[in-house]
């Protein structure tokens, strides 16, 4: 049972983290995950002899995307242990006090952004790096270097890293997202999301639009520049040039950090930029090192997190929403409210049960919580506040849109009508979106307008929209520049590997990831369509559900006929395989990895050895070319030994990965 449970929390957290540090795109609250992550730790503790090697107690961060040059972290970027209420600060006090006397803290303000590391060399910017897995971070030079408050040059000519945090103040989410609202783009979620996704992107052009700002707060190698503790650090990177955050404050026992806790618990909203908790460190240097680190924290710190925001609103209306399945979705439109800097005047309420489960009514005053990112959701009714004049919840039979009757499958409701002018008009926004073929100018308002005056009716309408561009250029808001940008922005996204194209059709179950394993797997479209469910069910990864899914698909002649359309359009159906860079200790050898890498997993090793143009095996024989051993190696080492082959020990692999 308890082992189960473990094994579902850790396939909760692992998802969770992917979506959350690889994508930027969270899929559940902080809140959640932090619970989440409690609960494991707590069954880790009372039942050590269950704790996987796996587990992601710890590990650190999300994995680094392929596309970004990796970087080696000269010292690991960790993370931070969170505490949550005043009894756990205390007892990090005793644990501190037991080693050190009388300690020093330093406060500082937990910035809620991206941590970067930079590095200088003879005082000028050289690169900057994302934490990534805290070993191996993304090279996001090109973009840091767009952030105005980062100098690029130091006004001492030294050689030093800094660490800090790059974010997006409240302001300038807000202004964008106006802008993008007027442009019928999605709304960007939170400065958190919009920090790191526009950091972690390819295209520079990006991150400089986004008016991102930045606090350094870490200097991992102070004690060569005879800095020995975090407070004097802290005033010599001000000197430096940095932008360091001005709360900070030193103080001398933790009831002093209880009262900076409380302060700022009432004070974090006049702030422009958002704060998701407070981090105590231990002052001095040598006390830190006294204290040392685990694999995934410090022990001279912790992240005090603020709990989650909740506010009172009433809920005025409820109405209903079409989405691109069909799914008929109830949404709570409230009385406008402020939460955690930004205006909320609708909620998703999910679907029948959860209204009903929650006993929510039209009229009702509710909680409305959003715990550092995502949707905000309705929590909970506060039903003394009820007069009598609360309107109950009905579940409405027909579409609104279409009117035809709505069908249930589990606990949602569909529109079946495929010609249904919501459908088609979600599927199209879905179709042009950043990671479907990511068709940039056409944002929902315009796709929505496009097809109401019937430019646009379907997918492929959009390839024939130019026969219209005349007209087009005529319509108001638009001239002859913004509609030459989207016909050409339609004419590149026929470029686009196939692995977008299979997510833009939404077929039911094949998200961005599937849709990448299936493109890699079938390479092109015909391939693909002509697989049995065996073929698909041998893949990795894809179960009976997406199987049966994609078989259906492509067994309905109204899609075979879409996509032999799509073909005629001259709209690329084959994924291009993966580029190689090639290295020269890499390249056409083969490679056994063996022993447990303390740095690196299994699998990021083995991709990064065939982006080098290597490959690797499971066994040790006359062919294989490299070794690499990590701690308590088995009988490979011996063979490899034995047969005289050349061996690399993790640090030798580190080395030899390309950091620039
Ligand atoms: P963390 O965010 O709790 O703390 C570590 C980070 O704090 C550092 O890496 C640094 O970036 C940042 N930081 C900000 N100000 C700082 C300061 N003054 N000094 C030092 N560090 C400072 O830990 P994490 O490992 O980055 O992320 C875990 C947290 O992220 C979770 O607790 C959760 O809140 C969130 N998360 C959410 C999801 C989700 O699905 N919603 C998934 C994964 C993680």
């Amino acid at each position: 049972m308890i082992e189960k449970r473990m094994e579902e929390l850790i396939k909760i957290i692992n998802q969770a983290n992917i979506d959350y540090n690889t994508y930027d795109n969270p899929t559940i609250t902080d809140q959640e995950y932090d619970n989440y992550l409690r609960e494991l730790q707590k069954l880790e503790e009372a039942h050590p002899e269950l704790v996987k090697p796996y587990s992601p107690t710890n590990k650190i961060g999300g994995k680094v995307i392929d596309e970004f040059n990796k970087v080696v972290h000269d010292i690991p970027m960790l993370s931070l242990s969170d505490v949550f209420n005043e009894d756990e600060i205390i007892e990090f006090d005793e644990r501190v006090r037991k080693v050190i006397k009388n300690p020093k803290y330093v406060c500082e303000l937990k910035i809620d952004g991206l941590a970067v590391s930079l590095k200088y060399e003879n005082g000028k910017l050289v690169r900057a790096a994302t934490r990534g897995d805290g070993v191996i971070g993304e090279d996001i030079t090109h973009n840091v270097v767009t952030i105005k408050t980062i100098p690029l040059t130091l006004s001492e000519a030294i050689d030093i890293e800094i660490r800090g945090e790059v974010y997006m103040r409240k302001s300038v989410l807000k202004m964008l997202n106006e802008r993008r609202k007027e442009e019928g783009k999605e709304l960007l979620a939170n400065v958190r999301n919009a920090a790191a996704g526009s950091v972690r992107q390819l295209d520079s052009k990006v991150a400089a639009n986004r008016n991102l700002d930045a606090f350094l707060y870490h200097m991992p190698q102070a004690k060569d520049h005879n800095i020995y503790d975090q407070y004097d650090a802290l005033n010599y990177m001000k000197k430096l040039g940095f932008i360091v955050n001005p709360n900070i404050q030193r103080v001398s026992n933790i009831h002093e950090v209880l009262d900076y806790i409380e302060y700022w618990t009432q004070h974090r909203e006049s702030l422009d930029y958002e704060i998701d908790g407070i981090v105590i460190k231990v002052d001095n240097f040598n006390d830190q090192e006294k204290l040392g680190n685990t694999i995934k924290y410090p022990k001279w710190a912790i992240a005090y997190k603020f709990p989650a925001q909740k506010v009172l609103t009433k809920l005025k209306d409820i109405i209903f929403t079409v989405g691109r399945t069909g799914q008929v979705t109830p949404n709570a439109i409230l009385e406008p409210v402020l939460l955690m800097g930004s205006t909320i005047s609708k909620a998703t309420l999910h679907n029948e049960d959860y209204v009903l489960q929650k006993d929510i009514k039209k009229g009702d005053t509710v909680a409305i919580i959003k715990a550092g990112d995502v949707i905000p959701r309705v929590e909970e009714v506060i039903k003394e506040r009820r007069n009598g004049t609360e309107e109950e919840f009905h579940m409405i039979k027909n579409c609104p849109i279409c009117h035809s009757p709505l069908v249930k499958k589990d606990a949602a409701y569909y529109c079946v009508n495929d010609n249904c002018d919501k459908i088609q008009i979600e599927r199209m926004i879905h179709y042009v979106s950043r990671d479907a073929l990511n068709i940039e100018g056409l944002g929902d308002n315009i796709i929505e307008d496009f097809y109401n005056l019937g430019y646009l009716k379907n997918y492929i309408d959009l390839y024939h929209l130019k026969k219209y561009a005349p007209e087009l250029m005529e319509l108001e808001g638009f001239g002859k520049k913004s509609i030459e940008k989207i016909l050409d922005n339609i004419e590149d996204s026929k470029k686009e590997p196939l692995e977008k194209l299979l997510f833009a059709l939404g077929i039911r179950y094949v998200g961005k990831k599937t849709a990448k394993i299936l493109a890699n797997h079938f390479k092109n479209i015909d391939n693909l369509m002509t697989a049995n469910y065996e073929e698909l069910r041998n893949i990795k990864d894809i179960g009976d559900v997406i199987a049966k899914s994609v078989i259906e698909y492509f067994s309905n002649d109204d899609n075979k006929k879409l996509i032999e359309q799509l073909k005629k359009l001259n709209i690329n159906m084959i994924q291009e395989e993966k580029k190689i860079i090639q290295k020269e200790e890499f390249l056409n050898k083969t490679f056994v990895l063996t022993g447990s890498l303390r740095n690196i997993t299994r699998n990021e090793a083995s991709e990064i050895i065939n982006r080098y143009g290597g490959t690797t095996t499971s066994s040790v024989s006359k062919k294989t070319d490299v070794v690499v051993v990590g701690e308590n190696p088995g009988s490979k080492y011996d063979k490899a030994k034995d047969l005289n082959i050349e061996i690399w020990s993790e640090e030798d692999f580190l080395n030899k990965i390309e950091v620039r």
